[in-house]
């Protein structure tokens, strides 16, 4: 038998307090996951609801309009090469992002991560920067939730995660009260970024993390910050994305 060390006694003396804190039951629905997986916080039953972004504007996979062009992404900077969500903003997914941002659990961010790793394509060799949050949210929360999908991607994909190259330039108010034209005015100008250089250089090519995708407004002005530090190929991967008012009322 193996020795147990002391890392590994920590170790599993923090699984089992977080067991405690974050009970055998989904987050979702509550029902009880199978005691062969006492660490999954999603029953298989509402991972499978969880539904997949398909494939529609080939910039940013939204659904097309019946006619012309994806007016979605119409508005951002022409620099962003390709934006991808993983679910849609459903009522699982949203238990999922809810608990992430407003409680203290780290593995959901983990769980988000390898979700997005499971269903968007590989982006090729880059690095991944998630999208900072504010200082005043940092002390609130003691972590950014879109690190910790970053470094699951990272993880996963095998790929450098670079989380201080872009940085927050001014304390943009809170997105969910505004409007659509708010958020996009709010988050203008409000990020600033290092140039490729170096080892961290990879081509000029990075992939911009968040864990929810409204209607872009945030990655646009974090790709246009990429952009004017002389970042050449600026894709984007969201956990979630919120369903556009016609698919809710089923016009795609
Ligand atoms: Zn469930
Ligand atoms: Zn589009």
């Amino acid at each position: 038998m193996m020795p147990v060390t002391g890392f590994e006694a920590l170790r599993e003396l923090v699984r089992a307090t977080e067991r405690f804190l974050l009970p055998n039951a989904c987050i979702s629905c509550d029902a009880l996951v199978s005691v062969r997986e006492p660490d999954a916080l999603v029953c298989g039953v509402c991972l499978s609801r969880m539904r997949a972004v398909g494939s529609g504007c080939s910039r940013c996979a939204q659904p097309l309009p019946p006619v012309g062009p994806c007016r979605f992404c119409a508005e951002w900077t022409e620099r962003i090469h390709e934006v991808r969500s993983a679910v849609w903003l459903g009522p699982e997914s949203r238990s999922l992002v809810h608990r992430l941002k407003y409680g203290h659990a780290r593995r959901l961010g983990n769980l988000a991560g390898q979700i997005v790793a499971d269903r968007v394509a590989f982006p090729g060799r880059c690095v991944l920067v998630p999208i900072p949050v504010s200082h005043r949210r940092l002390r609130e929360r003691g972590y950014n939730q879109a690190e910790i999908i970053a470094r699951e991607l990272s993880r996963r994909w095998r790929l450098p995660m670079w989380s201080g190259l872009v940085r927050r330039t001014s304390q943009a108010t809170s997105q969910t009260t505004l409007t659509p034209m708010a958020r996009a005015a709010n988050v203008s100008d409000a990020f600033s970024a290092e140039p490729p250089r170096g080892r961290q250089a990879h081509d000029g090519r990075v992939v911009i993390v968040d864990d929810v995708l409204t209607t872009g407004a945030t990655i646009d002005a974090c790709a246009r910050a990429l952009a004017d530090a002389g970042w050449n190929t600026i894709q984007a991967v969201t956990f979630a994305r919120a369903m556009p008012y016609e698919f809710h009322a089923g016009g795609y």
